[in-house]
């Protein structure tokens, strides 16, 4: 029986420190991403989802079997997000061609921070790719760009989870930290060829 098991952390749980701590990694992804890939396992357990790989688990239940999206689209998302993220002693630059998309590095900069802060409750920021263009957009609880035909580029979570512990309400400050320390713009810019 195929069942998906938790993915590990592309780094070690106190690279990200101070800006993320190794407590909020090991809640993040040791509780909060562990819970999603159990409940998962327990629903598609049985079913046509069985033997799906986890992109097709998403795209198909999107509009078919809310509970499955959920806890698909959240295993999906994080393991997205971990990626997006280095080590917080590792340099790298924003890829030019993405930046001059939005008008510059501080315009892109400026235009994901208003994004990430603007989404009410639970959600995600992102970069994607949509056809050819390059866009900054948010998605409420759960919900991904991989459902809507988009490919991600980068993202935050901006669940509370993902900051309570080390800047209680100060989501932007959670925003600018990432941004500014753990963004892996190798990453990205290796998302910008697929
Ligand atoms: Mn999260």
């Amino acid at each position: 029986m195929f069942s998906l098991s938790q993915f590990p952390l592309p780094y070690a749980s106190d690279a990200l420190a101070p800006h993320i701590s190794a407590e909020t990694l090991a809640y993040h992804h040791g509780k909060h991403v562990a819970t999603y890939i159990k409940n998962l396992n327990d629903l598609i357990a049985g079913t046509a989802y069985e033997d799906m790989p986890l992109t097709r688990i998403v795209r198909t239940s999107v509009n078919n079997d809310q509970k499955i999206f959920n806890n698909a689209a959240q295993v999906y998302n994080h393991d997205f997000f971990f990626n997006c993220l280095k080590p917080a002693d590792t340099k790298m630059s924003v890829p030019k061609k993405l930046a001059d998309a939005f008008g510059g590095a501080d315009a892109m900069r400026e235009k994901f921070r208003t994004a990430a802060l603007s989404v009410f409750g639970s959600g995600w920021a992102w970069i994607v790719r949509d056809g050819t263009e390059y866009k900054i957009i948010t998605t409420a609880n759960a919900d991904t760009p991989i459902a809507h035909g988009m490919t991600p580029l980068f993202t935050i979570d901006v669940w509370e989870h993902a900051y309570y512990l080390d800047y209680q309400n100060r989501r932007a400050d959670f925003i600018d930290a990432v941004w500014d320390n753990l963004a892996n713009w190798d990453f990205v810019s290796e998302n910008m060829i697929l």
